[in-house]
């Protein structure tokens, strides 16, 4: 199949979170079962052209894209993504992209992804590539759908070709004043009430493309479950409900290449199920690095996350104090919402000795906290799939997890095997959204840590698992098939 994958992020020319590296890695593994896959994405100045060998694409030249009634001058640069054949298309438009920003809460942060996404349009027609699949993703990707069966209905050569749209977050929506049809072009009829965008008087580019839409995905069939509900849904799950026949659950998968501690090259020791010795070695010299003193029994948490009201610190926060008398080290990598980065940067002020906090983003501090950490800690309120519980279950570093999204699809709770009679479980996990709860479970992974033979068979269980992409790259393969027979009317 032709699949074009359309995306605001991809790793690693920028990513803000997981969808960059969804949309890093599945194309990839798409290709690699014969799919012929195309890659768009904003060309930022986040990142430079010879960074990663860009090249203009001479073809194509100039392409004029209207958005809000003015001609925008786009030009293309494409290179592959590394280590695959696969092709990125880079939209480049100075005006819209160079704001040293991927996202923005500018007002006009709508016509950034008008342009990107009938930009995408203007390219294929241009390249006279016909896509089976156009593969959208988020808010920023909504509007391909509606663009492709009204506005560019005229062109026959998207007459078979279907969309997909994935949800990797709904939380972010993407919903801007009631102009945002107008600027695309869209009938204004879908403004009103009842209509494909309307959303309180304004306009939703994520409902539309649900709405637009042959096929929805999300990325764990946990949170597809939630997202069907008012808890879950930030108001659009009476249109996912609309749309339950055709709306599914799809587990990311992780990149070992990346994220493997046999051969990661971030971390000083690589380390193995058959040869754990490094975990250790790491541990120290992680600890060295963040100046906290070193001690192989007591457990070192780590966090590495938006902070963000979603990713659960608020149970941090409250129940901090109980917290801080858990016989534990902490490291917390992070950026985000004030209130949660000086809530653990005052921390580590006050507790030198136990709490190190790193505030901003550093990949190859994740890779260290992943190999050097005993326990990752991820209190999510809600999460779609969250991709670091399942890096840590490759690193041997125990999952403490709320039971939410995907990870309460992928981490399996020691004591709920136990009782279940086997010993199987990968992690620790607690249901309720509470401070006490949270410390309960920690607790419970404080103790198992005492028992190595107990620690050892947990991180073992987890080091076993296959999260690879290739598993779900099958099931988009499926699901594309779906689509298609959706666009034909079958
Ligand atoms: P989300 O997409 O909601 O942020 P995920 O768990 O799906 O959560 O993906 C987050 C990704 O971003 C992971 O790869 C994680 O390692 C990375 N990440 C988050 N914060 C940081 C940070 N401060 N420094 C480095 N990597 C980070």
């Amino acid at each position: 199949m032709k699949i074009a994958f359309a995306a605001g992020e991809v790793f690693p020319y920028a990513k803000t979170g997981g969808l960059g590296d969804v949309a890093g890695a599945l194309p990839v593994e798409l290709s690699k079962r014969g799919h012929e896959v195309k890659v768009f994405m904003p060309k930022y100045n986040t990142f430079g052209e010879t960074e990663f060998g860009l090249r203009y694409n001479w073809d194509l030249g100039e392409i004029p894209v209207r958005v809000d009634g003015q001609i925008r001058p786009v030009h293309v640069h494409t290179a592959t993504l590394p280590g695959s054949k696969v092709e990125i298309y880079f939209v480049d438009c100075p005006h819209y992209f160079h704001r040293f920003r991927v996202y923005t809460n500018d007002p006009d942060e709508d016509e950034r992804f008008i342009l990107f996404s009938k930009g995408i349009i203007e390219i294929l027609q241009r390249l006279k590539w016909t896509p089976d699949i156009i593969h959208c993703n988020d808010w920023q990707t909504g509007l391909i759908p509606v663009l492709l069966k009204e506005n560019y209905a005229w062109d026959k050569m998207f007459d078979k070709t279907a969309t997909v749209l994935s949800i990797h977050n709904v939380a972010y929506q993407g919903i801007f004043p009631k102009n945002a049809f107008a600027k695309a072009e869209i009938k204004q009829e879908h403004f009103m009430p009842g209509g494909l965008g309307e959303f309180f008087g304004n306009i939703n580019f994520l409902k539309t493309g649900i709405l637009a839409s042959d096929v929805i995905n999300t990325v764990s069939e946990t949170y597809k479950l939630e997202l069907k509900t008012p808890e879950f849904g930030c108001g659009l799950e009476q249109f996912l409900v609309s749309r339950e026949n055709d709306f599914y659950g799809i587990l990311n998968g992780i990149d070992y290449d990346v994220w493997n501690p046999k051969t990661d090259r971030l971390i000083p020791h690589n380390y193995s199920p058959a040869g754990m010795g490094g975990k250790i070695k790491n541990k120290k010299y992680l600890a060295g690095r963040l100046n906290l003193p070193f001690d192989e029994n007591v457990p070192l948490i780590g966090i590495i996350s938006r902070l963000v009201d979603q990713k659960g610190f608020d149970l941090a926060a409250y129940g901090i104090n109980q917290l801080m008398e858990l016989n534990a080290q902490w490291v917390i990598l992070g950026s985000g919402d004030e209130k949660y980065e000086s809530l653990f940067y005052d921390l580590a002020k006050k507790y030198p000795s136990k709490v190190s906090t790193y505030l901003g983003y550093n990949n190859e501090l994740s890779h260290l906290i992943e190999a050097g950490a005993d326990i990752f800690l991820m209190p999510s309120r809600f999460e779609p799939c969250g991709l670091n519980q399942l890096y840590s279950l490759k690193y041997g570093t125990v999952p403490v997890v709320r039971k939410t999204g995907g990870l309460a699809d992928t981490i399996l709770d020691w004591n709920e095997s136990l009782a279940a009679g086997s010993e199987t479980g990968t992690g620790f996990s607690f249901n309720e959204y509470s401070s006490m709860n949270m410390a309960d479970a920690l607790k419970r992974a404080l103790d198992a840590f005492k028992n190595k033979s107990v620690w050892n068979k947990i991180q073992k269980n987890g080091m076993k698992q296959n999260f690879s992409w290739g598993r779900s790259a099958e099931k988009y393969s499926d699901l594309y098939k779906k689509a298609l027979l959706k666009r034909s009317g079958k």
